[in-house]
């Protein structure tokens, strides 16, 4: 399988050895993730996908095979792959997207990297996607990404056009990474999030976080109308009170 091109070296440096985790450990963590995220309504359908990096030199990432129900994901569902995206143990195929958990992973420094097609990330990818991205500002809930301490902290999450050219998308993941090394996630257009972390815990935060603020966008929507018929007050037409 073709690898990403011009991808660079694993950032940042770090010992010529270094085990992460185990493999089973981490398809274990992983599968309870992925069934909280479908019970959450985020990766419905078998869609999303998840990994964990287990091994950095050599690379070796514990990734979801393709086309799972995530609702009833199980460790033993999951692949152990290398940097090329081949699998080294388990049976089945690594997801068509294991090229942008590398990408990310290699251009990021993540030890994890979660993608969940919710509703909102779908909705808001299309109509903000002339904008380029979202700006998310003002609100207490960025506090939950690592390393921001205020909710004056403005948080871009960049749209990327969808494709089904995976070698060409994860260029332009790799691309965006080195753009805007500060950003947590992105969204990939109509399609849905990536986001990553340190440890497959930071990333479960990552996704709670801007999946939370996502829907806060979609609804703040909703909120400017109340919905009231002329005359009536925001209680209603009826007050029992
Ligand atoms: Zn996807």
């Amino acid at each position: 399988m073709k690898t990403p091109k011009g991808r660079s070296k694993v950032i940042p440096a770090r010992p010529e050895t270094e085990n992460c985790g185990s493999f089973p450990k981490a398809a274990e963590s992983l599968a309870e993730i992925g069934r909280g995220f479908y019970a959450r309504g985020w990766v419905l359908g078998t869609s999303g996908n998840f990994s964990a990096v287990i091994s950095r030199k050599p690379l070796r990432l514990a990734i979801t095979s393709t086309g799972l129900d995530k609702g009833g994901l199980t460790a033993k569902q999951f692949l152990e792959i290398d940097e090329a995206a081949n699998v080294v143990r388990g049976a089945g195929r690594p997801s068509a997207e294991a090229l942008l958990h590398l990408a990310i992973v290699h251009n990021a420094g993540a030890g994890a990297v979660l993608h969940t097609h919710s509703v909102c990330s779908t909705v808001l990818s299309g109509t903000h996607a002339r904008y380029g991205g979202i700006a998310l500002e003002g609100y207490e809930m960025l506090k939950g990404l690592a390393a921001v301490k205020t909710h004056k902290h403005r948080e871009w999450l960049p749209i990327l056009e969808n494709s089904q050219d995976m070698v060409e998308l994860a260029d332009r993941v790799t691309r965006t990474l080195r753009e805007t090394p500060v950003i947590h996630g992105f969204l990939l257009q109509e399609h849905g999030l990536y986001t990553w972390g340190e440890s497959l815990a930071e990333a479960k935060r990552h996704v709670e976080i801007l999946e939370f603020l996502m829907e806060v966008l979609m609804r703040s929507g909703a909120a400017q109308s109340t919905g009231v018929p002329d005359g009536a007050d925001c209680h209603g037409p009826v007050a029992n009170s």
